[in-house]
């Protein structure tokens, strides 16, 4: 065995001493800058940038005015309309000193669009150009105060050539635009709510506009337009559709209004992530605009809906009412997502959305929130705050602020975010800003509750029920547990609301109706009287707290839920424990009674009453991860091995069932209606258990699925199960799909992506290979991630013994941090989970975190990530 203590550290600490913000350092800033006027020259290669500030001085101080900058030198700074040479630059940032009140400071910078790999700031993809400037992005085009607290009025000009860039778009409203001669144009733009600089945008390109009006509450109509490349405009209805119904959805569940004239969405190739709220003006990752039955899955279509809602809802959460500073980013991101899954559940199954949302939460932050880069959702410090866009401050923010509503109920939530969004429209605010407005319009105290925003860590919640028969009595004893987190060894208790209900062993009748508890003790007691029969405890229903809940039912117990509760969640949730439980035992022992899982799935697929897309959710085994995230030490090989024998032996003891739940899924013609969607989920399904089942015709039946697909959802879905397997139908539906659509970059991410995550063994040797295809780029975040990103989550592949898949990774990361920082350390994560694994491994994940920490040149992105991960 490796001894982990023996490897060398290198010295971390000079580096990593540098360049920590802190929380509670933050001041208002020394000067104000309540308009600007952008003057662009834009070229690929050389776009000049001409910036004219109104500067005000903020309180009686003799600061110097300090403008943010992204390595650019000023060609000229001009103040009050003189040219002066004693500005200087200290640390990129520009230093004008300033003897007055108020002056005009203009500056003028050259920047190169298309040498910017890093796609932040201006950049050029796909021969247009577009901006990316949250959260510091801004400074790279021009010198800026770049911070969140500092709001201007905004009036652009943007002067192109008008055969490579016939559209100019920005923010706001458009004022004017004319001919230029040498074939240039030009076009103004101004917005007139006063926004920081991370909220601007422009793009030129050549585009045109899938059109539409909204009419908002008020009346007013509101010109709406997607805006892609000519071959991709019948690809973006679905997004249209999705902006309408997110407009009138705010305005019917939370009063907001629309407020400018225009509201344009850019879709574009290369982006570091999904979307971006500049006001007036999204620009989003084409994969979260472009749809259609053909290229797009169900899952895609549902994204799209979910994305294209955030964004149009920042206008509100995020826009009007921004951030105070970046460690307040979960004000705008966490309520931005609650906002969102709220109008997802209203288009379709909400108990499916809450499982989905549920399952992503365990994915992504249950594991974040117990390694080494946990951080509270308003963390306390930060080197980058790139790599502070997670899913603790996203989806974690979310769930937080979920239990405020939980808490509240929906009229006092809603007078909560009425006067929020009354008191703070137009300012930069923060997370006590929201907790004290939810206080004050609910009349609910928070002051406990408000450790939901301080501490980080899951908290661990401990049931059990006792039944005394002699007093027919039932006494529920909970306590809870917040594991320490780098930072914070020791954690108070937190306000948990916990909806419960008893259920009768015998007779299945409600003992103890639903309630909701407020736990805010470490150990608390409930006692529930006239409980005649055995109860059966349902807990934490509809997931109303997001922590690990620990009880001690009984198999039979679960299966019972799994069968009777009638809360959808606790009912999947009682299936996913009885699965878990079985295959941690399976993983440890090497063997495990399948019994009671294949009982509950018989039952549930039985269930006529049952939504087929529930059914869908509630028959698929945990993931190989969340398996792992149950043991003291994660055994990757064992955990597959006890996953591929449940899989098989469901996939044999119900081989009726799967092909009656298969055959009865057929849909005739490819509709996108939630009916639809739960038949070809529960399809794919079944087809995963006919394949593990190992029967013959497995192969064929999904090579059949494949070829004669009339949607995207289905022929994926048959590629996955193929992918996985040793049919020869395996590469040619490889081939076919690649041939197929080959030259559309999103569902060739998905080529790349489905075989990074299969479960062959050889799966390494193909990713390495598919680096070196023709078709794989480093410079392309999506293609970046469906390939590395996807690997990494590959739990068998990923943590081969040898520390081969640990080292792919490491030098793809190497590589890709010299182009784009910020994706390349979005990566980190995995390696960072060394701690959950044997020695050999952990031994293995932390030589490669050491060696790249030890690059020469290496980002801050990512030496923050990898350091961090190795403390
Ligand atoms: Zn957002």
């Amino acid at each position: 065995m490796l001894d982990v203590q023996a490897i060398a550290h290198p010295p971390l600490a000079p580096l990593a001493a540098a360049g920590v913000i802190r929380r509670e350092d933050y001041t208002p800033p020394d000067w104000q800058v309540p308009e600007i006027a952008l003057d662009f020259a834009l070229d690929a290669a050389a776009t000049r940038v001409r910036a004219t500030l109104q500067v005000v001085r903020s309180s009686a101080h003799d600061q110097p005015l300090v403008l943010d900058g992204g390595g650019q030198t000023p060609l000229s700074v001009i103040v009050d309309g003189v040219a002066i040479n004693d500005w200087r630059l200290e640390g990129g940032a520009l230093i004008v000193p300033l003897s007055g009140a108020a002056h005009v400071v203009e500056t003028e910078v050259e920047i190169a669009p298309e040498r910017n790999t890093q796609l932040m700031g201006l950049y050029a993809s796909g021969g247009n150009l577009c901006t990316q400037c949250e959260a510091e992005g801004f400074r790279r085009i021009t010198f800026f105060p770049d911070r969140p607290d500092v709001l201007s009025v905004y009036t652009v000009r943007l002067a192109a050539d008008k055969a490579r860039y016939p559209v100019l778009l920005a923010n706001g409203d458009p004022i004017a635009a004319g001919d230029l001669p040498d074939g240039r144009h030009w076009a103004e733009w101004r917005d007139p709510f006063p926004k920081p600089s991370y909220l601007f945008a422009l793009v030129a390109g050549d585009l045109v506009a899938n059109r539409a009006t909204f009419t908002t509450m008020s009346g007013r109509d509101v010109a709406l337009g997607i805006w892609v490349r000519a071959a991709d405009l019948p690809k973006t209805e679905h997004a249209l559709a999705a902006l309408q119904t997110s407009m009138a959805w705010d305005e019917r569940v939370y009063g907001r209004e629309y407020d400018l004239d225009v509201f344009n969405i850019v879709a574009v190739d290369d982006f570091n992530f999904g979307a971006m709220e500049n006001k007036g003006l999204n620009i989003f990752n084409s994969r979260y605009i472009l749809a259609d039955a053909d290229t797009a899955t169900d899952y895609d279509f549902d994204a799209i809906a979910a994305v294209v809602a955030h964004e149009y809802f920042h206008n509100w959460s995020g826009n009007r009412i921004t951030c105070r500073d970046w460690f307040q980013l979960s004000l705008k991101e966490g309520f931005t997502v609650f906002r969102d899954q709220g109008f997802s559940a209203d288009q379709g199954s909400a108990a499916v959305k809450r499982i989905e949302d549920v399952r992503g939460l365990r994915a992504a932050q249950f594991p974040e929130d117990a390694g080494p880069l946990a951080h509270p959702i308003r963390p306390d410090e930060y080197q980058e705050i790139s790599n502070f866009y997670t899913a603790t401050i996203y989806n974690k923010g979310a769930e937080v602020i979920r239990m405020i509503a939980t808490i509240l109920g929906p009229e006092r939530f809603r007078a909560g975010t009425d006067l929020y969004f009354d008191r703070f429209d137009g300012t930069a605010a923060t997370c006590e800003d929201f907790v004290a407005s939810m206080e004050a319009g609910s009349g609910v105290d928070l002051s406990q509750f408000r450790l939901w925003y301080a501490q980080a860590g899951t908290p661990r919640v401990t049931a059990s029920l006792h039944h005394d028969t002699g007093s027919d009595r039932a006494t529920l004893t909970v306590s809870q547990r917040t594991p320490p987190t780098p930072g914070q060894p020791s954690k108070q208790p937190m306000v948990l609301p916990l909806k419960l209900k008893l259920f009768g062993a015998q007779t299945a009748q409600t003992l103890a109706p639903e309630q909701l508890v407020l736990l805010d003790q470490p150990t608390e007691h409930i006692v529930f009287e006239g409980v005649g029969e055995r109860p059966i405890l349902s807990i934490n229903r509809g997931f109303s707290a997001p922590v690990v809940i620990e009880t001690d039912r009984s198999a039979a117990d679960l299966a019972f839920l799994s069968a009777h509760d009638d809360d959808p969640f606790a009912r999947y949730e009682a299936m996913q424990q009885l699965m878990l439980d079985t295959l941690v035992e399976s993983a440890a022992n090497g063997t495990a009674d399948h019994q009671a899982v294949i009982a509950a799935i018989a039952g549930t697929l039985d269930n006529a009453a049952l939504d087929p897309a529930f059914i869908a959710e509630a028959v698929l085994l945990p993931s190989d991860a969340f398996v792992g995230d149950q043991m003291a030490r994660v055994d990757p090989e064992a955990i597959f091995r006890a996953r591929e024998a449940l899989r098989a032996d469901v996939g044999q003891r119900l081989a009726g069932r799967w092909r009656a739940a298969y055959d009865a899924a057929q849909v005739d013609r490819f509709e996108y209606t939630p009916a639809a969607k739960g038949l070809r989920r529960l399809k794919t399904v079944a087809l995963g258990y006919i394949a593990a089942s190992g029967v013959d015709d497995a192969a064929g039946l999904a090579f059949a699925q494949f070829e004669g697909a009339d949607n995207m959802t289905d022929r994926q879905g048959a590629l996955a199960t193929l992918v996985a397997g040793e049919s020869p139908e395996r590469v040619a539906a490889l081939d076919i799909f690649y041939n197929r659509y080959g030259d559309n970059a999103l569902v060739l991410d998905k080529w790349f992506q489905v075989q990074a995550l299969s479960s062959r063994a050889d799966t390494l040797a193909t990713v390495e290979e598919l680096a070196r295809h023709r078709d794989f780029t480093l410079a392309n975040p999506n293609r970046a991630r469906a390939l590395i990103g996807a690997f990494s989550a590959n739990q068998r592949a990923f943590h081969a013994a040898d520390g081969a898949g640990y080292r792919f990774v490491a030098d793809q990361l190497i590589a890709l941090d010299k182009l784009n920082p910020q994706t390349a350390a979005k990566m980190i994560p995995p390696l960072g989970r060394w701690r959950r694994f044997d020695e050999a491994r952990a031994a293995l994940m932390r030589q490669e975190l050491e060696r790249i920490v030890a690059t020469p040149g290496l980002s801050k992105d990512m030496f923050e990530q990898a350091s961090k991960s190795l403390a």
